[in-house]
């Protein structure tokens, strides 16, 4: 397998600020286990986090949150991206759309794209379809993802499961394969 990290949403607003999502602290841990693994094995790992507009539509449905410039709209600092990582904008629930996410990933011969960050039943869901539309395999290491209630984390899990045939391991054995 060649694969990507794909680390969405770990931004400020996300996790300590406007949007907060409590339940975002225990995948920190898992995710450095991740992002660092990658490093080591030259996997590249990919920063696609919110750069919101005030004209954007998700703002109808959530208010303002990583909006574009801001504190917000930064990488937690545990997470920072590191030389020789991407870090791409979007403006939607998907990393793939209009963000340079898919020839990225082309160009650098990727089949398998490792679906990460919050949230597991929103951005997650639609990141996956887009992989999946793109026939990139799909792989959502389970505790490295996470929405605002277990509920919403469980039933997203399924649905990309179900619909995507996603791999869904623990972040400590698919750190093993790469
Ligand atoms: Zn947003």
């Amino acid at each position: 397998m060649k694969a990507a990290v794909v680390v969405i949403d770990m931004l400020n607003d996300f996790v300590t600020g406007s949007l907060k999502c409590e339940r975002a602290q225990r995948i920190i841990p898992n995710l450095k286990l991740l992002i660092k693994t990658a490093r080591k094995k030259k996997v590249p790992v990919v920063y696609v986090g919110d750069a919101h507009l005030d004209s954007d539509n998700e703002l109808n449905v959530w208010g303002p949150h990583g909006m574009k410039g801001t504190e917000g709209a930064k990488t937690i600092p545990e997470l920072a991206p590191a030389e020789g990582d991407y870090v791409l904008e979007k403006r939607t629930y998907s990393s793939f759309f209009e963000t340079g996410l898919d020839p990225l990933l082309r160009n650098k011969g990727v089949d398998t794209v490792i679906v990460t960050g919050l949230h597991t039943h929103i951005c997650v869901r639609h990141t996956s379809a887009d992989a999946f539309f793109r026939s990139y395999k799909v792989i959502v290491p389970e505790d490295c993802v996470d929405s605002f209630t277990e509920q919403d984390h469980a039933k997203g899990l399924e649905y990309l499961k179900m619909a995507y045939k996603a791999d869904i391991p623990k972040a400590a054995e698919l750190v093993k394969k790469l």
